[in-house]
């Protein structure tokens, strides 16, 4: 097997509604510093423990594509924004498991805020069986022990991981902290420019915000 083929593969989720640079910087960065092969970044359809999103997943995941475009190293995937179930990360990391095969690493990419809320998925314990979880900063959101929430910070000191080599090393279970560059950009503040009017160049791809031009999303009702 090529070397390539063994690399650990670094799985993105999330509503995208619109997807930004935080999102393509996470992916990126995790990308180099993790040794991924690639990143999957998969649009959620109605996700589960949030708010419906205010696009249809059809823009979403076109959005998402757009933004993908031009990096080979990116790849997006529609299951759950073709899937008219709920968006259940669990069930979706079974799926990913059948098509890359038991013993692949795979790395899901969370940022802080994201990882914080995780007690409140459903079945959230066994993802440590699928996948590991690589946590990144994200401005606003703590990650020090104390911040954490205590089954968080139990799962945290069990699993945690000393470098990158030691998530290819393994196909699942372990947690990753790690940094990236600062970007205090969410896609809550992009809708919300939108409905103001405001700009939103340059904090996210051209090819998204064309796409959001030209199909009116995110308008002031
Ligand atoms: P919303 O504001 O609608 O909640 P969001 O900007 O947080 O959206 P999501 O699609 O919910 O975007 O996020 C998908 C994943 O990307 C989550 O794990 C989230 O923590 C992470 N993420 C999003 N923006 C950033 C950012 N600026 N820095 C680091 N991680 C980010």
């Amino acid at each position: 097997m090529r070397e390539e083929d063994r690399k650990p593969i670094g799985l993105l989720g999330g509503t995208f509604d619109p997807i930004h640079y935080g999102h393509l910087r996470l992916a990126e960065e995790a990308r180099v510093r993790l040794g991924l092969q690639r990143v999957c970044l998969i649009p959620a359809g109605r996700p589960a423990h949030r708010s419906a999103p205010q696009a249809p997943a059809a823009d979403r995941l076109a959005m998402a594509r757009l933004a993908a475009q031009g990096n080979p190293a990116f790849e997006v995937i529609a299951l759950e924004a073709e899937s008219p179930q709920p968006s259940y990360t669990v069930p979706t990391l079974e799926r990913l498991r059948e098509r890359f095969g038991a013993a692949r690493p795979l790395v899901l990419l969370v940022g802080a805020d994201a990882f914080l809320g995780l007690a409140s998925w459903h079945r959230w314990r066994e993802l440590f069986d699928l996948a590991h979880l690589a946590v990144a900063t994200r401005p606003g959101h703590d990650l020090d022990a104390a911040a954490l929430p205590a089954l968080l910070a139990g799962e945290l000191e069990r699993r945690q991981a000393r470098d990158a080599g030691e998530l290819a090393a393994v196909p699942a279970g372990r947690i990753l902290p790690f940094s990236i560059t600062a970007l205090d950009i969410s896609a809550t503040a992009i809708r919300r420019m939108l409905a103001q009017g405001d700009s939103i160049r340059y904090l996210l791809p051209d090819a998204a915000l064309d796409y959001i031009d030209r199909n009116h999303l995110y308008q002031a009702s």
